[in-house]
């Protein structure tokens, strides 16, 4: 595990005052927002609450393709956790963790600060997968963390409005959910709103087809609205690695890319296992249906970082927003000594596919639907979702 500095201060906490547990969250996701709004409207006595978030204005990624559509400005999609943490009387600390000690209950973060906690929770997500792609790391975009993706899309599109007419070839890697709803809110953008007549748009996946972890029946859907966008599709390619100017598949394909966006597969950080937690084979960490860390009973974790182990879920915001009430009772639980719930992930869940032009795709199970009414319920639903922050 990484190391901590010889001497480090310590945040004393509340170590020493009766009755007060420290309850350190990590990470400002989707599951932690609705800790801290359930305990701004159920304070708990003898808890003091720290949130350490990478970001003070946390991203809520459902409307991210509508922010670059230019349906929504930057502001509307995201929620403000400084107020979020005042009113739930926690302490916020815009710092990102880079390290555990979880037997000494400990912490520390990227700016060399320590932290002390009884009880800690990790809801800090996760990032698209580049380690089987060579030069990755230095070539395109990676949609995640989003905080870092807005500049650097912000960015692209005054390059692109800078420069005089030309091709501009654009590669999307990943076609799940979220490459899908990005090619289409991207193509959307440069074509129709800004005018880039010369955008190719292509999306690639190893996968042999579109949104492999969804039914077949969405993927045609997405396939079809995707084709009559002209946006080309190239799955079964798997990227091999990443040059100036251009992706090469297993294949030894040649696919020209002026600029790249990876939304591939989420990652886990290292930092979980490298503290001894125990994991999954992708890193993330095992918990129990009570959300509780398997190896380590005074860790839990929520969201896209924790691998649930009674099944496999799906790396998706709607299961980290779920997760987040029965993670509030029970970190209030177990700072009482009592019995925690357990957490019953829905069989099925509604996904909505936007596609840029205020249009969107639904399914449920074997069910699905598309039209522009799919993406008014879309725009009603994520609204009352943030609107449940400010
Ligand atoms: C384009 C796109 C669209 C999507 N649309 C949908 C959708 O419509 N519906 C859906 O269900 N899912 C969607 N997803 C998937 C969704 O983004 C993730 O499943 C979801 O964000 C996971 O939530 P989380 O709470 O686990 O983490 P996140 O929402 O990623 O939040 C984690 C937070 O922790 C912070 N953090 C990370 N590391 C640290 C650290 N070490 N210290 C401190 N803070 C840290 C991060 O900065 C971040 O703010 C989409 C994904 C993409 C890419």
């Amino acid at each position: 595990m990484q190391g901590f500095a010889a001497g480090a201060a310590l945040d004393p906490g509340p170590r020493g005052r009766a009755g007060m547990t420290r309850v350190v969250l990590i990470g400002g996701g989707h599951s932690h927002v609705e800790v801290l709004r359930a305990l701004a409207r159920r304070p708990q006595v003898g808890l003091r609450l720290s949130l350490i978030s990478r970001e003070v204005l946390t991203p809520y990624s459902g409307m991210l393709p509508g922010v670059i559509a230019g349906h929504y400005p930057a502001s509307a999609a995201h929620i403000d956790l400084a107020r979020l943490c005042a009113a739930a009387g926690a302490e916020l600390r815009h710092d990102s963790v880079t390290a555990l000690e979880p037997d000494a209950g400990r912490l520390r973060c990227a700016s060399g600060a320590a932290q002390a906690w009884d009880l800690l929770s990790v809801n800090s997500g996760s990032t698209p997968g580049l380690q089987s792609i060579d030069g990755a790391d230095g070539a395109g975009i990676p949609v995640k963390p989003i905080g870092e993706f807005l500049p650097r899309w912000e960015q692209l599109l005054t390059r692109l409005r800078a420069s005089s007419p030309r091709p501009f070839r654009l590669a999307i890697v990943g076609a799940g959910a979220g490459g899908v709803e990005l090619a289409l809110a991207i193509e959307y953008r440069l074509r129709r709103v800004e005018g880039f007549g010369q955008l190719r748009l292509a999306l690639i996946d190893a996968a042999p087809r579109l949104l492999p972890e969804h039914t077949p029946r969405l993927g045609q859907r997405l396939a079809r609205i995707l084709a009559h966008r002209q946006i080309e599709v190239h799955t079964g390619t798997r990227v091999a690695a990443a040059r100036a100017g251009e992706l090469l598949t297993s294949t030894q394909r040649i696919i020209q890319a002026d600029e790249i966006l990876w939304v591939t597969p989420a990652s886990a950080p290292a930092w979980p296992a490298s503290a001894g937690l125990a994991t999954d084979a992708g890193g993330f960490i095992r918990v129990d249906d009570q959300l509780r860390s398997v190896s380590h009973p005074r860790i839990f974790a929520a969201g896209d970082v924790a691998s649930f182990n009674s099944r496999g879920l799906p790396k998706a915001g709607v299961f980290a927003v779920r997760q987040g009430p029965v993670l509030a009772e029970n970190l209030a639980r177990a700072t009482r000594g009592q019995t925690l719930l357990r957490y019953r992930p829905q069989g099925r869940f509604l996904t909505l596919i936007s596609t840029g032009n205020r249009y969107a795709v639904a399914a449920r199970g074997g069910w699905t639907a598309q039209g522009a009414w799919v993406w008014r319920w879309k725009d009603w639903l994520d609204r009352r979702f943030i609107g449940r922050f400010r």
